[in-house]
């Protein structure tokens, strides 16, 4: 080949492709995936990594050379390029959007820097070895010291601290001497010491940081036994690891579906398989992390997340693409990691949103994505979830692989949650919120030194401001949803586009000052609680506290050490945490969630309340879960009443039938965006039109149903109108393909935004 298509990162446009001639000598060695030096216009040479090649170049184009190949060793391979393809296919966007979003800045940035390691000599090994063979007393170190006389360094005078040091760097092995000075509180001086009395030696060389070092000292524990049961669930998953198509693991909480991941891990990486394991979240892929490394050692474990440094990015990346990771732990981003020789992928918590990427494109699913890469290494795909998607749930179980945990480890019982009717309590509940079962038990829970969850999936401290006068509602000027009330800072805002503002005097239509907060979030919450138990130490964990880095790991920690009583909080507080201390769950608004016009509204709803009646009595205490609700009758309720998962997804799955919505169809939504209102719908209009044409044409009208447009229900968001069109897919594979050769060939005006979302996560 005559070209090298290269992927270069420019600070003003971003990553992008380009193609250079390849010089005579380099034809042999360039290799896709290869890191090279290319010269790029006033900014002299650049770096860049090779992605392709051609014969041809684009018309008008004149080609300069590649100036040199920075490492032999590629970070990438084609079938890696083929699986971005795919993925861009697949979500029907742009290819280098998915190459964006997979492969970490750093690598196109910048190369490996160097950095000075240090290490044991054999005789530093030797003297170690000595010293672990006599008692550390005065009289052994004479005879270490003799025991050099024969040596030209026969004035080795050693001292505790230095023989500490030694001990320290021979458990850590060949690392980064800076860290290691810092790590172990000593000097340089003392370091240049041993080296010159040969005990250590520097090497200037690459050195892997390794955000895992912090668990270095943590000694490894075995896999436990497991429980008949457990066993049965193991061993069947183990029988269908040459299935194609997903397992399920859908267990309990607590049921010990980690414990049998722990034993499938075992059982492929001696099979000299690797292994790729999700988590929904950054801070339970870290527990998880620790937890794998306490199994498997430090070693063969790596993390990845989109929060890992760049440079600890670039080191695990090497490392993987050399095949030295056996288990990498992460969250979304990871399943863009390229892990060698997957023999197993296993995504827990399968039903979280936080697995798909709502913005930018790619709008990727990590579950497809995974689906994808495990057909690639021809590996199974295990998920896992107390609460699967109904989609999962439903393929599994037609596929015959779902296994199930039904009770919890020990037979802990489950709490059963109990229903709190505010038709009838909400009267004489504390300031029409807090009703008078939720506060007995609340008080009970902490005078018993234990500690209570209280959720309220909303933030803010009020939900919507109105007139009571005309009954206008405050609405952001570039928005169509209500501003929210927050009492610290005392602003207005806009959840969609942050717009703050402070609370009008008058309204603006009617010019009444009879303006009045309505509505329940977390921040009023906490007001409530504090002034009926100004003795109990209450905390709100949401994602107003976010604006300080780890502001909510640091509360977590402190609940989970018992330094706060009662925690109030939206869904953040239901996912993963383990506190045994707790034994009072309370839902405040239990109906929040069920009502919003989606199609997902009730499977949303039964999870969150199922996951967070889950937190409750996890230790030898019993706990209890209280729900407060005006619809005790509502059937998502109900069976998220029972946990009785089955339940809900019979009458669920019924209704996606009746309607055709997924797992029975594929929807692919359009929204068309303006600032200007009637070019969106107009726009919004042609495409629906030419789309049905063409469903026409090609006899699909029956296959692939196009809906709308309809403004969408957030009408618009930051000053944009917003339309969608919502396609129904019933044709799988063949549909979609359809549908995305119909997107490529639309071109939109300037002023109209396109956005195409592929198994969106919500319709609203
Ligand atoms: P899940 O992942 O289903 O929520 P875990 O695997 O975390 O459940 O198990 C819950 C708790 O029970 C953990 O502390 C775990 O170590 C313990 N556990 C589960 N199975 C066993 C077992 N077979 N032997 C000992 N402890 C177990
Ligand atoms: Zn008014
Ligand atoms: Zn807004």
């Amino acid at each position: 080949m005559k070209y090298a298509v290269v992927l270069i990162n420019i600070k003003a446009l971003g990553v992008k492709t380009f193609s250079y001639l390849i010089p005579e000598e380099m034809q042999e060695k360039l290799q896709i995936g290869q890191p090279v030096l290319v010269p790029f216009g006033r900014q002299g040479l650049v770096n860049a990594f090779v992605v392709g090649f051609s014969d041809y170049l684009p018309e008008g184009i004149k080609a300069k050379r590649i100036n040199r190949i920075l490492d032999e060793t590629p970070l990438f391979s084609i079938k890696y390029l083929k699986l971005l393809e795919w993925i861009a296919n697949y979500y029907c966007c742009d290819f280098v959007s998915v190459l964006n979003a997979a492969i970490p800045m750093k690598l196109i940035e910048k190369n490996s820097k160097t950095e000075q390691s240090v290490e044991l000599t054999p005789m530093g090994e030797m003297v170690i070895k000595h010293l672990c063979h006599s008692e550390q007393s005065e009289e052994s170190l004479k005879n270490l010291k003799r025991s050099f006389g024969s040596n030209p360094q026969d004035d080795i005078n050693i001292t505790k601290r230095q023989i500490e040091v030694l001990i320290q760097l021979q458990k850590d092995g060949k690392c980064s001497l800076i860290d290691f000075e810092d790590r172990n509180k000593t000097t340089r001086a003392t370091m240049k010491k041993l080296e010159g009395m040969g005990l250590v030696r520097f090497n200037l060389e690459y050195v892997y940081r390794n955000p895992l070092t912090i668990f270095k000292d943590v000694p490894i524990e075995p896999l436990y036994e497991l429980t008949p049961e457990q066993e049965e669930v193991y061993q069947g998953i183990k029988g269908k690891l040459k299935s194609q198509s997903p397992i399920l693991l859908h267990g309990v909480t607590a049921s010990g579906k980690t414990e049998i991941y722990f034993k499938l891990i075992k059982n492929v990486i001696d099979n000299g398989k690797n292994v790729l394991f999700l988590a929904p979240e950054i801070a339970l892929a870290s527990q998880l992390t620790k937890r794998l490394a306490k199994k498997f050692g430090i070693k063969d474990v790596a993390i990845w997340h989109s929060s890992i440094s760049d440079g600890e990015k670039y080191d695990v990346w090497q490392r993987l693409y050399k095949n030295e990771v056996k288990i990498l732990a992460g969250a979304r981003s990871a399943v863009f990691a390229p892990l060698q020789n997957i023999g197993l992928i296993i995504i827990d918590e399968e039903h979280e949103g936080a697995y798909k990427q709502t913005n930018p494109a790619p709008r990727y699913d990590a579950r497809v994505v995974a689906k994808r890469l495990a057909q690639f290494y021809q590996a199974p795909l295990l998920l896992g979830s107390a609460t699967p998607d109904v989609s999962t749930y439903y393929f599994a179980q037609n596929n015959n692989n779902l296994f199930q945990l039904l009770k919890r480890y020990n037979n802990a019982p489950l709490a059963k949650p109990e229903v709190v009717n505010m038709q009838e309590y909400g009267k004489a509940a504390y300031r029409g919120v807090i009703s008078k079962p939720l506060q007995t038990e609340i008080t009970e829970a902490v005078e018993n030194g234990n500690q209570v969850i209280l959720l309220m999936n909303r933030r803010g401290f009020s939900t919507y401001t109105q007139c009571k006068s005309c009954g206008t509602v405050i609405e952001c000027p570039d928005c169509s949803i209500p501003m929210v009330w927050h009492s610290e800072g005392r602003k207005l805002k806009c959840h969609y586009c942050s717009k703050e503002m402070s609370m009008p005097e008058f309204c603006p239509i009617c010019g009444s000052d009879a303006l009045s907060n309505s509505g329940t979030g977390t921040q009023k919450i906490e007001l409530l609680i504090k002034e009926l138990f100004p003795d109990y130490r209450v905390e709100r964990i949401d994602s107003d506290i976010l604006t300080k880095k780890n502001a909510h790991i640091e509360l977590l920690n402190r609940f989970q050490k018992g330094e706060i009583d009662i925690l109030v909080g939206t869904q953040m507080i239901a996912k993963g945490l383990d506190n045994p201390n707790v034994t009072l769950v309370g839902v405040i608004s239990a109906d929040t969630g069920f009502s919003v016009p989606d199609f997902r509204a009730s499977e949303r709803g039964f999870q969150l309340l199922t996951q967070v009646a889950g937190r409750a009595g996890r230790g030898e205490y019993k706990g209890k879960v209280l729900f407060q609700t005006y619809n005790p009758d509502y059937y998502a309720f109900q069976t998220a009443k029972s946990q009785d998962f089955e339940k809900f997804f019979d009458t669920e799955i019924k209704a996606r039938q009746e309607f055709d919505y997924p797992p029975f169809s594929q929807i692919v939504r359009i929204i068309l965006s303006s600032l200007n209102n009637f070019r969106a719908e107009k726009s919004a209009m042609e495409i629906a039109m030419r789309l049905n044409t063409m469903t026409e044409k090609f006899g699909f009208t029956e296959y692939v149903e196009t809906l709308g447009p309809t403004p969408c229900v957030i009408a618009k968001i930051n000053g944009y109108y917003r339309f969608q069109i919502l396609i129904k897919n019933k044709l799988s594979q063949k549909g979609h393909e359809f549908i995305s050769k119909f997107l490529d060939k639309i071109t939109l005006p300037k002023d109209i935004k396109i956005n195409v979302d592929v198994d969106p996560l919500d319709i609203l």
